[in-house]
C-alpha cells in the first residue's frame, strides 16, 4: 500500500505565510525549504491552525508572550487544539506514527524553545508608551502560548510527541534533516 502511515504537525503559516503579522515573512506562500523535502520523503503534513489569525484577524499587531498569555487567548488556543488532539490521539491508537510537532522559535504563540517579550501596552499617540514598549521587546528561552498549550494537552492524553522548531528569518537555512534529527532525540 502507498500510503505511508505517518505524519508531521506543522505550524499554520510555514505552509501559509499570509496568517503572519502583516510586515512579516521571509518567503512567498510556503516554506519550501522545509515542506518539500517533507512530501519528496512521503510524510504527510497536519497543518496546525493559527491562533493568533483566528483570534485577532489580519489587522492584529504584533504582541508578546505577555500580552497574549491570559485567560481568553489560551481558552481560544485549546479551543482550537481540541479537534486537533482528538485526530491525532485517534491516528496514534490506530497505528500512524505522528513524528512531532514543528513551531516557530521568536512567536509569542508557537515558539518551541524560544519566544518574545515586552511590550507594556498603552495608548498609542500620546506619552511614551510605544517607544518604551519598542524598546523592552526582546527574544529569550521559553515557550509561545499556543505551544505551551498543545504540549500541555498532549501530557493530559498520556501521548509522547516530540516538538522542535525553526528560526525563520533564513528560511534558505531551514534543514528538514536537522528538525527530524530534533524530533528523533
Ligand atoms: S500564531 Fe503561529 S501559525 Fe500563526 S502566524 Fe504566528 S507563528 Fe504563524
Amino acid at each position: 500500500m502507498a500510503r505511508g502511515n505517518r505524519y508531521v504537525l506543522l505550524s499554520h503559516c510555514l505552509l501559509n505565510v499570509n496568517a503572519k503579522v502583516l510586515g512579516y515573512g521571509s518567503y512567498s506562500g510556503a516554506m519550501k525549504s522545509l515542506v518539500l523535502p517533507i512530501i519528496e520523503e512521503g510524510i504527510g503534513i497536519f497543518q496546525l491552525p493559527c491562533a493568533e489569525a483566528t483570534f485577532g484577524g489580519l489587522k492584529r499587531w504584533g504582541m508578546t508572550v505577555e500580552q497574549y498569555d491570559t485567560p481568553a487567548y489560551r481558552r481560544h488556543c485549546r479551543w482550537l487544539l481540541e479537534p486537533v488532539m482528538d485526530q491525532v490521539q485517534d491516528d496514534i491508537a490506530n497505528g500512524v506514527s505522528v513524528l512531532g510537532v514543528v513551531g516557530i522559535d521568536g512567536s509569542p504563540s508557537c515558539g518551541v524553545h524560544q519566544t518574545c517579550y515586552g511590550y507594556c501596552g498603552g495608548t498609542i499617540g500620546s506619552g511614551d508608551w510605544v517607544d518604551r514598549s519598542t524598546k523592552s521587546v526582546r527574544l529569550d528561552r521559553g515557550q509561545g502560548v499556543f505551544m505551551r498549550i498543545l504540549s500541555d494537552m498532549i501530557a493530559e492524553r498520556g501521548l509522547s510527541v516530540p516538538m522542535a522548531s525553526i528560526f525563520e528569518g533564513k528560511p534558505s537555512r531551514v534543514s528538514w534533516e536537522e528538525i527530524k534529527k530534533e524530533l528523533q532525540r
